[in-house]
């Protein structure tokens, strides 16, 4: 598929959803079986054994393996939304942040083994413009091959000068840690770091010799210069940006203190009437704004103007419309934001002129 400009990068993936529960053969292969296991849920279906997934790798090895794969289709790359259960102590559960039930946005992509450092750009380019959207800064490491690992070193001595080559291409600075890889690849780990410095692990980069081999996954290389293809084993990139979707919300929430922005906000306009007079236009004026896309609520209580304005600053809606007589009479509204500055009377037009400027600013802007 073609790159879009908006956002270059998820143009790539197919989307895709796999099953939540599948027998527990398919574990045996994947290696959960033996290694995972008691975090896993699992239950007897007409006698035999079948676990939630905890991850969604398994199932895309499926997805490649169910026919031939030529070289032309490489790299092959899945994301997947799809609901996970981790079997969590329930003494560990602990708000948004650790929970048994949580979605990755996560992706998979099966490659060449020279594919690897173009399909690495991409992700790290691909991670700075979602964090960026954000106002998050990061820092990244490098995990190369540790004592005990699997493979040939010559695979991962390829694999990771194309990791290196990859993390000095994207400018930024990264560091080493040596021998912190898996025993399966080498990968990148990043750190974000809230508002308030502290350290949050949510960006996943791991390169995976191990899973294609379990699964038998291969492809037809290209023919060589006696025209015979050989069969190769893809080498597989598990790839998460904000990881548990979940646990990034928790970080989230903590990091804008509550005061998401405009175009992130599930409050972003509160419309406030003057009086039961002016309940109509303001009924009027939300159904226009959720026309747009907007999420927009109608203060139609009985309580003071002053306590309204009040209570929906408190609730953080980013804007506050307030319609009285006036505005009825000349068909506009009364702009106030949430830090309780007066902004005055605009028409619906400017209104929405504004809204949709301030809708595609990034979370650098806190309006
Ligand atoms: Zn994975």
């Amino acid at each position: 598929p073609p790159r879009s400009t908006l956002f270059p990068y998820t143009t790539l993936f197919r989307s895709v959803i796999t099953p939540n529960v599948y027998n527990f053969d398919l574990w045996k292969t994947s290696g959960h079986a033996a290694h995972y296991k008691e975090n896993m849920f699992i239950f007897n279906v007409e006698g035999q054994e079948f676990g939630m997934k905890p991850m969604n790798c398994p199932g895309h090895c499926l997805m490649f393996g169910m026919r031939q794969r030529s070289y032309r289709e490489l790299p092959w790359r899945v994301a997947d939304f799809g609901v996970l259960h981790r079997n969590e102590m329930s003494g560990a559960l602990t708000g948004l942040t650790r929970v048994r039930r949580f979605q990755q946005d996560d992706a998979h992509i099966f490659c060449k083994p020279d594919d690897v450092q173009q399909e690495i750009e991409d992700m790290l380019k691909f991670i700075d413009f979602v964090y960026g959207k954000f106002g998050l800064k990061y820092e990244m490491f490098l995990s190369t091959r540790p004592q005990k690992y699997i493979g040939e070193k010559a695979t991962w001595d390829e694999a990771e000068r194309q990791l290196a080559a990859a993390l000095n291409n994207n400018g930024r600075e990264w560091k080493e840690n040596p021998e912190d890889g898996a025993f399966y690849g080498p990968k990148i780990d990043i750190n974000v770091f809230d508002a308030l410095g502290r350290k949050h692990q949510c960006a996943t980069i791991q390169l995976d010799f191990q899973l294609p081999i379990r699964f038998g996954l291969k492809y037809n290389s290209a023919a060589g210069v006696d025209a015979t293809e050989t069969e190769e084993r893809p080498i597989i990139i598990h790839r998460a940006i904000l990881g548990s979707v979940e646990r990034f919300t928790a970080i989230l929430i903590e990091h804008l203190a509550g005061k998401w922005p405009f175009w992130l906000s599930p409050r972003q306009i509160a419309i406030v009437p003057v009086g039961a007079d002016q309940f109509a236009y303001g009924a009027e004026v939300q159904a226009v704004m959720r026309n747009e896309g907007y999420h927009c609520d109608l203060d139609n209580s009985s309580k003071t103007l002053q306590k309204k304005i009040r209570d929906n600053q408190l609730a953080q809606y980013n804007y506050i419309l307030v319609v009285g007589k006036e505005e009825v009479e000349n068909k506009t509204v009364n702009v106030r934001t949430r830090d309780n500055q007066v902004h005055g009377a605009k028409t619906i037009p400017q209104m929405l002129t504004e809204l949709k400027q301030i809708g595609r600013a990034s979370c650098r802007e806190r309006v």
